[in-house]
């Protein structure tokens, strides 16, 4: 973090915003400002450069044609490359997750490079799309309470030996491979399937993300009783038959 501000990206609100992700921009901001910081958040369209001095990065889940519309933006544009080697830290989403994966494949059915910036690789599921709430155990290294989120996907994601698996799920599907297995992470870059917006069901992935920009092991407490609410409601619906 430079100049004392926190500067949260929001990475190409007009392709990759379909399924109200624009949330966990929100919620980090929300979240980082309760905490007195001083906070610019900037979203940056697809038609834009994306920023390299940003703090944290976001992007959302999208539908298969802007996925790869976003993805070949994203290569030639180049900066969010510099932004990791900067030390960014990057969350994303669904498509986003695939893109910033090694490849996906895209709505012409062809295999797509991604970022590279995550070690998975992503395939389309044979069976049914995934659809529906979702309950799974956080890797314990990360400390974090059950995840939550709801997920829409027809992709399923590989997790290399670079990365590990975000989540178990106990109920849902996760990343599809019939492992359990949910979302991918390693030391700056953070990928799930799941919306909701799964920061707003999942606040302390937030303070994570906020504690690994700002090089701090604990944040001021907040009121997270609303939170807290939904949290009990959608972990309640996940555990209902479908
Ligand atoms: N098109 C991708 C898939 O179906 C991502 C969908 C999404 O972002 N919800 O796997």
């Amino acid at each position: 973090m430079s100049d004392n501000q926190l500067r949260i990206v929001w990475i190409y609100p007009d392709l990759l915003s379909t399924y109200g992700d624009q949330g966990n921009a929100l919620v980090v901001e929300r979240r980082a400002r309760q905490r007195g910081l001083d906070v610019a958040r900037l979203d940056v369209r697809s038609d834009q450069p994306i920023p390299t001095s940003g703090d944290i990065y976001l992007i959302g889940g999208g539908e298969d044609r802007p996925q790869r519309l976003a993805a070949e933006r994203l290569r030639r544009d180049g900066g969010l490359y510099r932004a990791v080697e900067n030390g960014a830290i990057v969350f994303s989403v669904c498509a986003g997750y695939q893109i910033l994966g090694q490849e996906f494949i895209n709505d012409l059915g062809q295999r797509e490079p991604g970022l590279g910036l995550l070690d998975v690789v992503s395939t389309r599921g044979e069976g049914a799309r995934c659809v529906g709430d979702v309950l799974g155990d956080i890797d314990p290294r990360l400390g974090l309470p059950p995840l939550t989120g709801f997920e829409n996907h027809q992709g399923v994601t590989h997790i290399g030996p670079g990365a590990r698996p975000l989540a178990q799920v106990r109920f849902g599907n996760g990343n599809g491979t019939g492992d359990g297995t949910e979302g991918a992470y390693n030391d700056t870059v953070f990928g799930t399937y799941m919306h909701g917006p799964v920061l707003a069901r999942n606040p302390q992935i937030a303070d994570l993300l906020l504690k690994l920009a700002l090089d701090v092991n604990a944040l001021p407490p907040t009121d997270d009783r609303w939170y807290e609410a939904l949290r009990t409601e959608r972990i309640a619906a996940a555990q209902q038959p479908a």
